[in-house]
């Protein structure tokens, strides 16, 4: 077998032109690396010579001259490449060439970090949200909805004025409408009545699966179509964890990581249960969106007439224009709304 040296005569005698640099002085002298019967040596054109032995590096700049270092700090620079490799045997790899070998894994580490910086400013807190709600026990969502709904009667619901006739009938709605829902995840779904002026006709849901509606939106429409749909939608919300969704999203990250830790501190605590949080918080348009269609879905399997939810909204909009919590949200506007479920009742 040949070896490399071999091949490019290591050892050979010949010589390489280029120029010498003195120690820490910028004048150049033209010389050569030679080797001859007294071995390798750096000599200056007129034969002196500055140093005996090899240089003790060696780098070649990308496309340009070989530069040598040698012990007592001579600096040598050479064009002729070919020729430093029959002198010295072929290069090692510098710095330089492994920095140019690991360029395209370099490029690739850098697209990778950059990449991972999109995916968390993009979906850090979607993915923080997630694995909060993943690691989130049951018993802690429905103790959201009891802390939630004791507030909520302090400051803003009265007991309900409805009759046990209306009640009745709003229960046996519930209980047709709820076998057709989705899986709730946290437990049975439950319906609750209150008076609550300030809140209009009005229904909405706690995240593990508390549905209350306003004695307005029973005495208002009292159409068990528009009822059934409306409450297909709040199931909806609770089967899909929207209002968990748009609570954590209200959360800071530090919160969440506290949450996912398992460790609820007293100012959490205070935020998620004591305040009215879940009240005043207003769902996506997608979270509305992907409700209104389930709802429909849920509606009509429970036998009612799954276009009524868009009768609602139409009325809604004549009677309170646009704005407000939950029904009266902005988003998606009403006129969307009433054309989508419309659609999608026709398709049922
Ligand atoms: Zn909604």
């Amino acid at each position: 077998m040949t070896s490399p040296s071999k091949l490019y005569g290591q050892n050979s005698f010949g010589e390489v032109w280029g120029y010498a640099y003195a120690p820490q002085v910028s004048t150049r002298l033209k010389a050569r690396l030679l080797r001859d019967a007294k071995g390798l040596r750096l000599v200056t054109e007129a034969g002196e010579e500055l140093h005996a032995g090899a240089p003790s590096s060696r780098e070649r700049i990308s496309g340009g001259p070989c530069l040598m270092q040698f012990d007592d700090k001579w600096t040598f620079d050479t064009d002729d490449i070919d020729g430093v490799e029959l002198l010295l045997g072929p290069a090692d790899d510098g710095w330089i060439s492994d920095l140019e070998h690991w360029h395209p894994r370099l490029f690739a580490f850098v697209a990778l970090c950059l990449v991972g910086a999109v995916i968390i400013w993009k979906w850090g807190l979607d993915l923080l949200v997630a694995g909060a709600i993943a690691l989130t026990p049951t018993v802690f969502v429905t103790s959201l909805d009891s802390g939630n709904l004791a507030a909520m009667d302090r400051i803003l619901t009265d007991p309900t004025e409805l009759s046990q006739a209306d009640q009745t009938m709003v229960r046996n709605i519930f209980q047709k409408v709820t076998d057709h829902a989705p899986h709730a995840p946290y437990g049975e779904y439950r319906l609750e009545f209150r008076k609550a002026d300030a809140m209009g006709p009005n229904a909405f849901a706690l995240p593990g699966g508390t549905v209350v509606v306003t004695d307005a939106l029973i005495k208002d429409f009292n159409d068990p179509d528009i009822i059934a749909g409306i409450i297909g939608h709040e199931l909806a919300h609770v089967s899909e964890r929207h209002s968990l969704q748009q609570l954590y999203r209200s959360l800071s990250a530090f919160m969440l990581i506290s949450l996912m830790a398992g460790d609820v501190g007293p100012v959490l605590e205070d935020v998620l249960l004591e305040g009215s949080a879940i009240a005043s918080l207003a769902y996506s348009r997608e979270h509305e969106a992907e409700a209104d269609v389930i709802g429909v879905k849920t509606s009509h399997a429970a036998g009612y007439d799954a276009s009524a939810l868009a009768t609602f909204f139409e009325t809604l909009s004549a009677d309170y224009g646009e704005g407000g919590p939950e029904w009266m949200s902005t988003h998606p506007s009403h006129a969307d709304r009433v054309e989508t479920i419309k659609s999608l009742s026709a398709e049922q």
